[in-house]
């Protein structure tokens, strides 16, 4: 199976997934762009149980999503970098794609909460977009 390994910016916290992820998303909500920096945020989504930290610890910031559940945003408290966020609901990891180690052939399947995003977003061509979720997703 294949294993996934990624890293913060200074190496104080390192994580590993293994199998593929279950989704590969851009989120352009509002609360990823404050975070990221940028328009958007690309978030592999791995089944809570094959997602590990396997060095450091990351603090912790916790918000209630939409679905009313909460949203553990996991980050390195030495150099800021946001590493994933623990969506409760869904018994996910939505693990940032810009902190995996390597190159991979990793491409966003799903555009979600499109309709938040700034008028200068670039969206992908030929991947669905969502002004929130796609049916059957999140709450
Ligand atoms: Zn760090
Ligand atoms: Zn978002």
């Amino acid at each position: 199976m294949k294993i996934y390994e990624g890293s913060c910016g200074c190496g104080a916290v390192n994580y590993s997934f293994s199998g593929e992820p279950v989704n590969s998303v851009f989120c352009y909500c509002k609360e990823c762009q404050v975070r990221t920096g940028s328009d958007k945020w690309f978030g592999l989504w791995v089944q809570k149980e094959n997602f590990t930290f396997t060095k450091g610890t990351p603090l912790t910031f916790t918000r209630p999503g939409d679905s009313g559940q909460a949203m553990h945003h996991q980050f390195c408290g030495a150099c800021g970098t946001n590493l994933c966020v623990e969506v409760t609901v869904a018994n996910i990891y939505s693990v940032a794609a810009t902190t995996l180690i390597g190159n991979h052939l990793l491409s966003p399947k799903i555009a979600i909460y499109t309709a938040s995003a700034p008028s200068w977003a670039v969206f992908p061509e030929g991947v669905p977009k969502f002004d929130i979720l796609p049916p059957g997703l999140g709450d």
